[in-house]
């Protein structure tokens, strides 16, 4: 199959234009009931604005991009008619607005219908098309299972956003895991407790569904290369679904092999394996080539046919409808300048080794080589190595929330900002989480096997030799090598750094309690080990 099928010219008049933008592919979407193929059409537009706007990885461009062209390539089997505009077609603007009012102007349709779409910089560009003189229909989103509206009148009525609390709103409207008595089944609302395994030997996960890309994808990537010759990131190993059949296939392919072991192991890392049981179905639903509902049903299946444990598939669920559900609300909830928090202050630059993995911190190495080659990392990579790691060394929260959102083939702003300024950075003033996920070496040593292949020492917080160790043990792996784990180093620096702002916060009484009880000698050594350490990174100061 070819993209030749999308060069037909749509002649104006029409009557309605419905846009369809690169994360909206949903067929099922209203935007399209009743589309009248004699006098409606379908506006698509590859625009160079958004492979650029934040450094885009070759395989996110990519995915958007054969995605798109696979969807519009359906729209006309199906009859309708597509304006479909692609990179390199003679007089793109580049940009959405230019390429609407040029497609206003040519078809003067007499309406616009849009999908609402999911960041506030699109929303915005859409609310400017009010002076085009043409009337703007916004329809919402019904991929997903709460509207903005829901969620604000759910969180108004707290005073903290707790997660934990929406999902279990959630189970219980969509009626999910739930007995005939409304309780939870299997007595808890989740299992976590069961869901922090660490491998003990190398792990042997299934190989997942990685479609071979066709002809389509192939002139993509193509294009991608010789456009964004310079864009983070490589194509070779690409091998996303970029039709809904392919979606479908990965998603069965996931529950069939992987979800039963996904909930013991979903915390778990270990080196050369990105993707272990995780279902990597992300970017096929932030994307809408999946539906939220088919996938819960399909892990329910599982679940009764005694093909996955309730852990698992509980585990599962509620990614899909609390967490997911809940940071889209968050983000829409916030308002558009929630992206720009900073609450802990932070301006250090984003070290060169994001882009590059060029470190020897081996766990930064990993899971880094494996975003440049695969455009993805699982949520505890994303959260306890790359995302840990901007935290405590002091980074602008800015510059690690554009690096998630244009690194990751999922990357799109409503997901990426509540994750990455929220969650991983704590800048929103406790908005999401009501303590930072800061973890030293040793947490990543108990949950991996980095630390066994790299030069540092997550236990030390100090020096090369095996003095100021975080434990007993001494040098690395307690046999006095190794110098101290720049994780470490920067852990305990942070919550020196940020003693007086958590003193009120009961989470983190504990931890505190462990430098109070430092001398001044010992923390002043720490102190000036982060500062040296930000500087050979090119860090830089952390703040004003
Ligand atoms: Fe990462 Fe520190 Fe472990 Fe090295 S020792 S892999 S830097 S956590």
């Amino acid at each position: 199959m070819s993209s030749d099928k999308l060069g037909a010219e749509v002649k104006g008049p029409v009557r309605q234009l419905a846009i369809v933008l690169g994360d909206q592919l949903d067929h099922d979407a209203p935007l399209l009931d009743g589309l009248d193929p004699e006098q409606d059409a379908v506006l698509m537009m590859e625009v160079e604005e958004e492979a650029k706007h934040v450094p885009s990885h070759k395989q996110r461009t990519t995915l958007f991009l054969s995605a798109m062209r696979h969807f519009a390539i359906d729209l006309v089997e199906r009859g309708l008619r597509v304006r479909y505009v692609k990179l390199d077609t003679p007089h793109n603007t580049q940009s959405f607005d230019g390429e609407v009012k040029r497609a206003v102007k040519v078809l003067g349709p007499e309406c616009l219908k849009i999908t609402h779409p999911g960041e506030w910089r699109v929303k915005r560009m859409v609310e400017s098309w009010s002076d085009l003189d043409v009337p703007v229909e916004v329809l919402p989103d019904e991929h997903f299972t709460t509207t903005a509206e829901e969620f604000a009148e759910w969180a108004e009525s707290r005073k903290t956003l707790v997660m934990e609390y929406f999902y279990r709103e959630q189970r219980k409207k969509l009626d999910v895991l739930m007995t005939k008595d409304g309780k939870p089944r299997g007595g808890e609302w989740n299992y976590d407790s069961d869901n922090r395994d660490a491998f003990k030997q190398a792990p042997r996960a299934p190989k997942r569904y990685t479609p071979r890309p066709d002809d389509i994808t192939r002139e993509v990537m193509e294009l991608v290369e010789k456009r964004f010759a310079d864009a983070p990131g490589r194509l070779d190993a690409f091998g996303w679904p970029v039709t809904r059949r392919e979606a479908r296939r990965a998603l069965r392919d996931f529950v069939d092999r992987r979800l039963k072991h996904f909930g013991q192991y979903q915390d778990a890392m270990w080196t050369d394996e990105p993707f272990l049981y995780h279902s990597t179905l992300s970017p096929c639903l932030n994307l809408k080539l999946l539906g939220v509902k088919e996938c819960v049903e399909a892990a329910l299946g599982a679940l009764e046919n005694g093909d996955a444990p309730l852990n698992s598939v509980e585990g599962f669920i509620r990614q899909l409808i609390g967490w997911r559900e809940f940071i889209r609300g968050v983000y829409w909830h916030e308002g558009s300048r929630y992206g720009e928090g900073n609450g802990l202050d932070q301006h250090g630059e984003l070290p060169e080794f994001y882009w590059n993995g060029e470190t020897d911190m081996a766990c930064l190495r990993d899971s880094i080589d494996q975003v440049l080659e695969h455009g993805y990392g699982h949520h505890i990579q994303r959260l306890m190595v790359t995302g840990n790691f901007a935290l405590i060394a002091g980074i602008h929260p800015r510059a690690i929330a554009d690096w998630y959102l244009g690194m990751y083939v999922d990357g799109i702003d409503w997901v990426t900002t509540p994750n990455t300024v929220g969650m991983v950075m704590h800048a929103d003033g406790g908005v999401v989480g009501t303590k930072p996920y800061a973890a030293s070496g040793r947490y990543i040593d108990r949950m991996s096997n980095y630390c066994k292949g790299c030069r540092h020492d997550p236990v030390k917080r100090t020096g090369d030799g095996d003095q100021g160790s975080d434990d007993d043990s001494g040098g690395k792996n307690g046999d006095g090598e190794g110098s101290a784990c720049p994780f470490t180093t920067f852990y305990w620096d942070f919550l020196i750094r940020n003693r007086e702002r958590f003193r009120e916060n009961h989470r983190m009484a504990m931890i505190l309690k462990n430098v109070d009880t430092m001398d001044d000698g010992e923390r002043g050594e720490i102190t000036s080990r982060a500062r040296r350490l930000r500087k050979d990174l090119g860090i830089g100061r952390i703040s004003r």
